[in-house]
């Protein structure tokens, strides 16, 4: 029998009040939070993908493992049992588990690709286009409130240089985020270009298989040694304490030792990185040379730490399974790379661990009221939502501490937001600068000076822009959130609920969309 595809209009969508976009841990924990604290609120998350997991789905290369401790990257509502760095199948198996016992699998429509989201005022509603990657046919959703958990990166193309020569290598190139598992290297000869987390987690993997690991670094990276264990976890259990309040206690800990870090990483840079050498000594024996390979050039936590657990990578540069070369790549060979200083590095296997394809909003097409929205155009409410975009807040976690502290801390906000909307019969609500803010001046999504990875600096022209107030700042610092977004006033004057300031009547300079 053979049907007629129609293509569906909006009429035949499937309504709900709330999208949810990425099954990654940002969108789980975001379902967790809307049934918890929004029960009644019909949802969908929707996933390209054909599984749950985002980042630890997408990443296949040997070793692969968080690089913070999963008593902070794992929910708070939801204790972590393991090591607190974890492998992504342990970390899949966690999130499986949420899925499982909060009933939130029925929810997710696997294989549906978004290709737009168009905002109508005159309905107050979001139209969402999906491809289902089954049939390819279009899906239509419709909802109140978008709710972006779709990352930061394209999942499917990474950031290759385009290195001069790349076509003359006859051995494998291959980049860590497209790692095919089946690809044996043992007893090959691995060079691995990058130093960033990516390259301190595969180095130690392949170092143990293959005939010799190089890694050719632009620049040093600042490493963190420690064993894979957290003491007071292990006494705590020992003495019987319930794991719901080890999760807790545990959790409070590690944040506050890394406050502490954090701080004096500011205060005192020189004694910290003293101390992170004392570390890798204890791995690598007292006599490890620091200089050229191991001694950065920016400020310690700048970017992030790279962890290394057990001080793994030092532990192959001592036993002579590791070299580092620190040059800059000038062109690839037939036999592997040579470098601007003449280096030549042979190799049967190459591993671009160069990291990023930045993807804002998952690279879809959004429009508000017909007309399109360019992001760079748009001011950012703390990181989250946008001057002009109505019910939408993007879920973008922090660098420096763990990622899904802030999924936790925008869930209960969201929560809030979606309650107040009910609460005062508003249909919509969006954030726009008011007269005192006329004058401010818009700076690019991320302090550079604070924070700044490659992939963000490459792609701040396609980011939204960020103000030197509070409330338009992005300041990705977690203590001062803890405190701020839980108090938001959210009839303050910069939220505006179908149009209208709540608060008091007063005039507001809406942004122009492009
Ligand atoms: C290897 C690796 C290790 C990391 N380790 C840590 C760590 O230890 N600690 C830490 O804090 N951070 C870490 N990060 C950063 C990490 O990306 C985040 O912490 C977190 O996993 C991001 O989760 P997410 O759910 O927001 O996004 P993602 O994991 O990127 O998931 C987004 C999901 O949205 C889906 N999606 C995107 N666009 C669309 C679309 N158009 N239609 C439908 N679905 C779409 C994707 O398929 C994906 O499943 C790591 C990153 C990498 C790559």
């Amino acid at each position: 029998m053979s049907v007629t595809r129609k293509e569906p209009k909006a009429a035949s969508a499937t309504h709900v009040d709330v999208v949810i976009v990425g099954a990654g841990i940002s969108g789980i924990g975001s379902a967790y939070h809307l049934q918890q604290q929004c029960a009644g609120k019909s949802y969908v998350v929707l996933e390209m993908k054909d599984t749950f997991g985002g980042t630890w789905e997408t990443h296949k290369y040997p070793g692969v493992r968080s690089d913070s401790d999963l008593y902070t990257f794992g929910y708070r509502f939801k204790p972590w049992v393991g090591t607190p760095i974890a492998s992504a199948e342990e970390i899949l198996k966690y999130m499986g588990e949420v899925i499982e016992e909060n009933g939130i699998g029925p929810h997710i429509r696997y294989g549906h690709r978004i290709t737009g989201c168009s905002w109508s005022s005159k309905d107050n509603l979001w139209t969402v286009q999906t491809t289902r990657l089954a049939d390819k046919s279009t899906v239509t959703f419709t909802c109140n409130f978008l709710w972006m958990c779709q990352g930061y990166y394209d999942h499917e193309k990474p950031y290759l240089p385009d290195w001069p020569g790349m076509d003359r290598y006859k051995g494998r190139l291959i980049h860590a985020q497209l790692w095919d598992p089946k690809l044996d290297y043992t007893g090959k000869r691995v060079l691995v270009i990058g130093s960033g987390a990516t390259a301190a987690t595969v180095i130690p993997a392949f170092a143990e298989k293959a005939a010799h690991v190089t890694m050719l670094q632009r620049s040093p990276t600042y490493f963190f040694c420690s064993e894979n264990k957290n003491e007071l976890a292990d006494r705590l259990r020992q003495i019987g304490i319930d794991e719901p309040t080890i999760h807790r206690v545990v959790r409070a800990q590690i944040m506050y030792d890394q406050d502490m870090m954090a701080q004096r990483c500011k205060a005192e840079p020189d004694a910290v990185f003293e101390e992170l050498k004392a570390l890798i000594r204890h791995y690598a024996g007292e006599n490890f040379q620091f200089e050229p390979h191991f001694t950065p050039k920016y400020r310690v936590w700048q970017q992030r730490l790279a962890f290394c657990p057990e001080g793994d990578v030092f532990k192959a540069a001592a036993a002579g399974k590791l070299s580092v070369v620190t040059d800059t790549l000038q062109t690839f060979t037939e036999k592997g790379v040579r470098t601007a200083s003449g280096e030549e590095i042979e190799a049967d296997i190459i591993v671009a661990a160069t990291g990023f394809r930045l993807s804002v909003m998952g690279d879809i097409p959004f429009s508000v009221d017909g007309k399109p929205v360019n992001w760079h155009d748009t001011v950012t409410y703390r990181g989250m939502m946008f001057t002009g975009v109505p019910n939408l807040l993007w879920v973008f976690g922090y660098f420096r501490a763990s990622w899904t502290l802030r999924v936790d801390m925008l869930g209960d906000f969201v929560s809030r937001l979606l309650s107040h909307l009910d609460e005062t019969g508003a249909k919509r609500v969006e954030v726009a600068l008011r007269d005192e803010d006329k004058d401010m001046q818009l700076l690019p999504w991320i302090e550079a000076d604070n924070f700044n990875p490659g992939y963000l600096m490459r792609g701040l022209d396609q980011l939204p822009r960020r103000g030197d107030k509070p409330e338009w700042r992005h300041n990705q610092d977690y203590w001062a959130e803890k405190v701020e977004i839980p108090q938001t006033d959210l009839d303050g004057s910069e939220f505006l609920y179908d149009g209208r300031p709540r608060a008091k009547a007063g005039k507001v300079r809406k942004i122009q969309v492009a």
